[in-house]
């Protein structure tokens, strides 16, 4: 028909060429592994990303190969994310908190060319280095003046600034292609079975970017300092590096230092108004901030997802700190982002405390997102209903199929099952009450693990609290409540069973409480519920 719209491919290229021409000079500052503060611009950016390009074709890297990273959240990262994918081929980024046999087994699955890494991760690549099988070549991602000589065992080991420095900058142009191919490829942590390669494409980023950064998602514009705490290995950083360049963002990144003194001074310094992150890591920054006295002056809005934000910590940042909590919710097979717990107008008359109770949900579908909660028998539970089921999901930006077809058929009549037991409220508010593989099961009826967890997190002496299943005799299965106290302070497991008077129904109480030193975390920051579930299998718990 005559007078249709422009036919372009949506492609990861083109975010960077827009940075580029209408936001040079703002601002890329990262903490950096050599232990400086490192600042470039939006057209440092662009330029050094298609000189990348350039050294890595002139690796013979061609369209679809997989490029991995091994690396914390830097400007040099950020270069990758658009010169590999920018050529077409796929952005592999691997979690350097896993065990090496599990980089071996993943940069095996991955077919992975060529390895980028920080200097940090340089004994981690000496184990696996001799081990994988596809990697030709190993790239050390800073300069040959910070080159430790510990650096020569690896085998063909390039140097970072060395490919830049030996590439011009005048007639590369982005290639274009197919919008449906391949971009970046990340495998989820795997608590069951190995992990699972969920694979993006260059369309798929570019739509969950757009609807990232919109004010009821992420919220971002020309106007913010963006730190991403999430790291650039864990979901491309919940998307923030494109989001950034989308919207003329200034970025700030951490590099190493994730600890609450380190991540607080960047926070004042470079004038952070948004930042993103697991609650694990909130932690410890408002336990600095605390200890301290510290106030931030410019930040006001943080995401938190990944899992459950307790209550408290949402309370915490609004009383205290004047920050809103914007509460989200997603995960790996959805690029992440799923939910975002944000107002609507008749929300703002309302109390904060009434207010509380909506940035408490993990939020409403950002469109492109649809979902719904199902029955044990796959129907339909409607919005408004109280009782929750199995949250599944649609969309362009969702997983049809893992990577290679591991798990062979995923979907069910189109839809993604999450993993996630959720309800959803007549507004379309979503609550997550438990991941099924952590609901309890006492006496046929299901107790959500999240709920006991936040009513633990709001006592003054709780630091950190897990809820898992205690084999019980007569009801199967009980609560039991594992915690870590804050430092110094003092807390019974009778006081804390006293603590859900009145907060519950009565048969959710947990039946015991222990006391750790410490809970296990996974390589993304998340408490391992499947490995305390190991550590207490044969829990014997009190007979009332
Ligand atoms: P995994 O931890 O399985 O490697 P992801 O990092 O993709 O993978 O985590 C996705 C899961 O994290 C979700 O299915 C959900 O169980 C949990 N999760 C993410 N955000 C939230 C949230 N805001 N509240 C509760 N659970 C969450």
């Amino acid at each position: 028909m005559f007078g249709l719209m422009q036919s372009q491919p949506l492609l990861i290229s083109s975010l960077l060429v827009h940075a580029e021409r209408h936001h040079p000079e703002q601002e890329i500052v990262s903490r950096r592994v050599e232990g400086d503060i490192h600042r470039c611009t939006y057209r440092d950016l662009a330029s050094r990303s298609r000189r990348m390009a350039r050294a890595l074709q002139a690796l013979n890297i061609k369209p679809s190969d997989r490029v991995a990273t091994l690396a914390w959240n830097g400007y040099r990262h950020m270069e990758l994310y658009f010169a590999v994918s920018g050529i077409g081929s796929v952005l592999h980024t691997v979690n350097p908190r896993l065990h090496p046999d599990q980089v071996v087994w993943i940069a095996d699955h991955a077919e992975d060319q060529v390895l980028f890494f920080d200097l940090t991760f340089l004994p981690l690549i000496a184990a696996v280095a001799p081990r994988t099988k596809t990697v030709k070549h190993w790239v050390a991602m800073t300069d040959r003046a910070h080159l430790p000589e510990s650096a020569a065992s690896i085998p063909n080991l390039l140097v970072y600034e060395d490919l830049i420095a030996g590439q011009p900058d005048d007639t590369f142009e982005w290639p274009t292609f197919d919008e449906q191919s391949a971009s970046s490829l990340c495998y989820t942590s795997g608590t069951t079975g190995n992990p699972k390669g969920v694979l993006y494409s260059h369309r798929s980023t570019l739509l969950h970017t757009m609807a990232a950064a919109l004010p009821d998602a992420l919220n971002c514009s020309a106007r913010d300092v963006i730190l991403p705490v999430v790291p650039m290995f864990h979901v491309n950083a919940w998307g923030l590096p494109y989001v950034a360049c989308m919207t003329g963002a200034k970025m700030v990144f951490p590099g190493g230092a994730l600890d609450g003194k380190s991540l607080y001074e960047l926070f004042e310094s470079e004038k952070v108004t948004l930042s993103a992150g697991v609650p694990t890591v909130w932690q410890a920054l408002l336990g600095h901030t605390a200890a301290n006295n510290l106030k931030f002056s410019t930040m006001r809005r943080t995401v938190i997802g990944g899992s459950a934000c307790p209550p408290a910590m949402i309370r915490t940042f609004k009383e205290q700190y004047d920050v809103d909590v914007i509460h989200a919710w997603g995960m790996t097979e959805m690029s992440p982002l799923g939910t975002a717990s944000t107002f609507k107008t008749r929300h703002l008359g309302m109390t904060q405390e009434e207010r509380y109770e909506v940035m408490n949900r993990q939020g409403r579908a950002i469109f492109g997102v649809d979902m719904k909660v199902v029955d044990e028998d796959g129907r339909e539970i409607p919005f408004g209903t109280d009782k929750s089921g199995d949250l599944l999901v649609r969309g362009p930006w969702i997983l049809r199929q893992y990577f290679k077809g591991e798990g062979g058929d995923v979907l069910r009549d189109g839809w993604f099952p999450t993993g996630d037991v959720a309800k959803i409220d007549a507004e379309g508010y979503m609550l997550i009450t438990d991941r099924t593989k952590d609901v309890i099961k006492s006496g046929g009826e299901w107790i959500g693990s999240i709920d006991l967890e936040n009513i633990a997190m709001a006592h003054p002496a709780v630091a950190m609290a897990a809820c898992i299943a205690a084999k019980h005799p007569k009801w199967d299965e009980r609560p039991l409540l594992v915690v870590v106290k804050k430092p110094g302070a003092e807390v019974t497991r009778e006081e804390l069973i006293a603590f859900y008077d009145g907060k519950i129904a009565k048969w959710w109480t947990p039946d015991d409480v222990v006391f750790v030193e410490a809970i296990p975390l996974g390589a993304t920051g998340k408490m391992q519920k499947n490995k305390l579930r190991e550590q207490f299998k044969d829990y014997q718990l009190p007979t009332a």
